[in-house]
Parts: structure tokens; sequence; C-alpha cells
């Protein structure tokens, strides 16, 4: 598929092609095809890439008792943290009803998420590529889309620690 760039991001760094884009896009795909959602019946996939080049795929993961549901974006951090990766890139996202053919626009990562992967990333380099069922895909940093995102080095300046 033919991607085209929404963003206002002037430079994603050196490391990002146009075939990588597409790549990211094939991988986060294949993942959500793997989502359990029988609930929302809104199936994520993501392609989370680490500092290693290695690329980890997760899906949603819903539960009856609703609370215990996890999205795909934490599945696949949480799979590659636990399997020793601990800086991260770039994530890739795709999300729609459950025909494999839907693709929403503009599916972005929840605040949770945002908060989870901004342990491990930083936020002004890691970017998040939110792909549409049109080709286009829309790129912001995790600084963009968190702004404002807990760390303990701010509670460390509030508290002069
Ligand atoms: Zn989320």
């Amino acid at each position: 598929m033919e991607h085209t760039i929404i963003t206002g991001i002037q430079h994603f760094g050196p490391e990002l092609t146009m075939e990588q884009i597409s790549d990211l896009y094939e991988r986060a795909k294949a993942a959500r095809t793997f989502s359990y959602s029988p609930y929302s019946k809104f199936a994520v996939g993501a392609a989370l890439m680490g500092e290693s080049g290695r690329i980890y795929l997760g899906c949603n993961i819903e539960n009856g008792a609703y609370s215990p549901t996890n999205c795909a974006e934490r599945t696949a951090l949480f799979k590659a943290v636990s399997e020793g990766e601990h800086k991260f890139v770039r994530i890739g996202l795709i999300g729609g009803y459950t025909n494999p053919e839907n693709i929403v626009p503009n599916c972005n990562p929840c605040g949770v998420c945002l908060q989870a992967l901004s342990e491990f990333c930083d936020p002004d380099r890691f970017l998040v590529l939110m792909y549409s069922g049109d080709g286009s895909v829309r790129i912001h940093t995790l600084r963009e889309l968190l702004p404002y995102g807990f760390n303990f080095m701010g509670i460390g300046m509030i508290m002069g620690g």
C-alpha cells in the first residue's frame, strides 16, 4: 500500500523511510488479526520497534470483566520489556471494527498506553504512526501526544529531591 504522510514533524531522523512506514503498517495489520475483542468488536494491532531494530507485535486483549483488558500498544510493550528491550524508536497502530477491511482513521493510543510508553521512550524522538485504511498515516512524537506525562524527575523537582 502506498502511504501518504500527514504530520507537522519536519524531521523523522535518518532512519525512517517510506519502506519502513509500509513495513510497520503490514506488521501492525498482521498483529491485528490476533485481536481478542469480542466485547467492543474493535480490533487493534500494534508494531513496536526497539532500538535493536527488533519489532514486537501486540493486539488488544479484552476481558469479560472489562477492567483487565489490555491495549495493543501495551501488549507489544510488555512483550518487549519482558524480553529485555528497554528503548524504543517508533510504534505503528491500526484499528477498526472486527472486519479486517474496516480500518478507522486516527486510531490514537489511549492515555494509559502513552504513559506506559513514556517510561521507555525519548518523548521527542519516539514516533507514533497512526495508519488509516485509505493509505494515509499520521505521525506524531510521543511528546506531542503526551506533553505532560508523569515521571519521577518532575516529582523530584517539586519535592526538592
Ligand atoms: Zn491504550
